[in-house]
């Protein structure tokens, strides 16, 4: 087995080298001003320990990623009923896709595209005010990354306000359908803000850590989920955490995973690690694109493919 210290630090040496770095995403004006020069991967351990290659330390909006932990969160506030209003089937759609709305009766697909994760978003707003239930979702990204310094970046969140023409047709759409129970503006509200969490590599490979470890985070001992819903949670991760390009990231990587625009994935190796990528350019999916190729030597070097060993 190679040594991860020595394999990470080649994988960080060979990302600065490359000349191929995607493209940021620009319709969201705020993270279009985001230097693509920029890479990091964090590889948080059963010991606690994490290793770390690149910019480990540079605070990113985590934007669909977040969609990992809102899902965490309503299950443990809704329990299987959150399975009646959000489906977990992969979409074979952009992550902003209205289409299978109309087909479906406002159900989304999963709860890892937009329109999915609008959903699980209006669960986490029951018996709160939009303030409070941003206040929780923030507060568990602390909890899990075990640190308070993560925080909500309010200038991407209102670029995306401003901008979200797209989600709001979503949202909209959903409510005609009876599916949301909020007011959109609030569920949207929400949404928006959650999407802008900004946390380092270092940060948010702790944070998933309890889904490789059977709901346990083994850095501070906590408990978060159940072995059987961390299971779960990880199964959505591989079918649907990459919009229409999962398959290609089960086939190139095979890991569960959960990509954002802002150009972080967070993927877990069951039973050894959970590990954050950052590099902002995208490619035609939405998906980072030295993120994924760094994920691809990563697993294939370290044998930490969850269909097997090469
Ligand atoms: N906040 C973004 C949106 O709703 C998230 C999309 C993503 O990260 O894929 O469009």
């Amino acid at each position: 087995m190679p040594d991860l210290a020595t394999v990470v630090a080649e994988i960080a040496a060979e990302m600065a080298a490359r000349e191929d770095r995607g493209t940021v995403a620009t319709y969201i004006p705020e993270l279009g001003r985001v230097d693509p020069d920029q890479f990091a991967i964090a590889v948080a351990l059963a010991d606690g320990s994490v290793v770390e290659g690149g910019a480990c330390e540079t605070f990113f909006s985590i934007q669909s990623v977040s969609k990992v932990f809102t899902l965490t969160l309503a299950l443990g506030l809704a329990g299987d009923r959150l399975w009646n209003r959000v489906g977990r089937e992969p979409s074979g759609s952009r992550f902003n896709s209205i289409v299978q709305l109309e087909q479906e009766r406002g159900i989304p697909r999963n709860p890892f595209i937009n329109a999915g994760a609008i959903a699980v978003t209006d669960t986490i707003l029951s018996g709160h005010q939009p303030k409070e239930a941003l206040g929780e979702i923030l507060r568990f990204l602390q909890f899990v990354a075990n640190d308070d310094a993560v925080f909500i970046d309010r200038q991407v969140a209102a670029s995306e306000e401003r901008t979200g023409f797209n989600n709001r047709a979503l949202a909209n759409f959903m409510k005609g359908f009876g599916v949301l129970d909020h007011p959109v503006e609030h569920v949207l509200g929400v949404y928006f803000h959650h999407c802008a969490i900004a946390m380092t590599a270092r940060q948010l490979a702790r944070a998933g850590s309890f889904l490789a470890h059977q709901g346990r985070n083994p850095a501070t001992g906590h408990r978060v989920v159940t072995a059987e819903r961390a299971r779960r949670i990880n199964a959505v991760m591989l079918t649907c955490g990459h919009y229409d390009g999962s398959g290609e990231f089960a086939y190139r990587v095979g890991l569960p995973g959960k990509s954002g625009v802002g150009g972080a994935i967070l993927a877990i190796v069951p039973g050894k690690a959970s590990v954050a990528v950052w590099s902002p350019g995208l490619d035609a999916s939405g998906n980072s694109h030295l993120g994924r190729i760094a994920l691809e030597r990563l697993t294939a070097r370290m044998g930490w493919s969850v269909f097997g060993a090469s």
